[in-house]
């Protein structure tokens, strides 16, 4: 479903990404770990192309991704932030009915119908018509895995969607997640929560300093790393 192959990316004189190669097959869940800086957001940018890239290719059902356009790239890749991107004066609902409505030109009844089985899905049909304001980070944060959800998307990029959480609300938003990827839905994940990898992830790869250092399955991974920085990195993190 995804390949990226040999992807260099710079700001400036900085070289971000430093050749960056791996393949996603359609159900896979792959996880995406590293140190701060490592360039994990930057990776996951420039698959959907929220920001471009100077060298290699990322191509989605086989067409390169620079070839497609952006609105239905955007249709077909969905992204949940680590702050949520909720449009404040919108309900949960409204808020997942805008994409629905204005990209995929759904009528209202249609996208509202939708709204709510996303809702559903991820545990808030109560909170239909709450605002941003009058939910939990939990919460809103699976409104925006919702929303997402709704453009029925081929693949979905997570960058970090719980580490803007109080810890007591991190294990709703894992649950909706594992519920997902047990549903067979692709996914690209960066996060730092083991458990999740742990129950989730057909691969976990180690970015450091834009370079790959070594990936594998949870198992492996976690049991036998290669390198003594995978291994340490692991360590701190469970
Ligand atoms: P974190 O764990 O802190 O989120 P990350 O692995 O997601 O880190 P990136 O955000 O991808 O790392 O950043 C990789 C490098 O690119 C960093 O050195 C960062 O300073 C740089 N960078 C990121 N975004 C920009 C930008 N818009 N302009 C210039 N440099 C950037
Ligand atoms: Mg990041």
């Amino acid at each position: 479903l995804v390949r990226v192959d040999d992807l260099h990316k710079r700001y400036g004189d900085e070289e971000v990404l430093k050749g960056i190669s791996f393949e996603m097959d359609r159900q896979d869940v792959q996880v995406l770990v590293g140190p701060s800086g490592s360039g994990k957001s930057t990776l996951l940018r420039c698959v959907n192309r929220l920001t471009e890239f100077q060298g290699g290719e990322i191509t989605l059902d086989g067409t390169p991704v620079t070839e497609m356009d952006v609105d239905d790239l955007r249709r077909q890749v969905g992204m949940v932030f680590q702050d949520f991107n909720l449009f404040a004066h919108l309900t949960a609902k409204e808020n997942i009915m805008l994409g629905p409505r204005r990209v995929l030109g759904k009528t209202e009844e249609e996208a509202a119908e939708r709204a709510l089985d996303e809702l559903d899905r991820v545990g808030l049909a109560a909170q239909a018509d709450s605002y941003p304001a009058e939910l939990s980070g939990g919460q809103k944060q699976r409104v925006g895995i919702a929303r997402a959800l709704a453009m029925d998307p081929k693949l979905m990029l997570f960058d970090e969607p719980t580490s803007a959480l109080d810890p007591e609300l991190i294990g709703e938003v894992v649950e909706v997640m594992e519920d997902l990827a047990e549903g067979g839905m692709t996914m690209l994940v960066v996060t730092h929560e083991m458990g999740f990898a742990r129950a989730a992830a057909t691969d976990i790869m180690f970015l450091d300093q834009g370079r790959i250092v070594e990936h594998g399955p949870p198992e492996r991974l976690f049991e036998n790393p290669e390198h003594e920085r995978t291994a340490q990195f692991l360590e701190r993190l469970t």
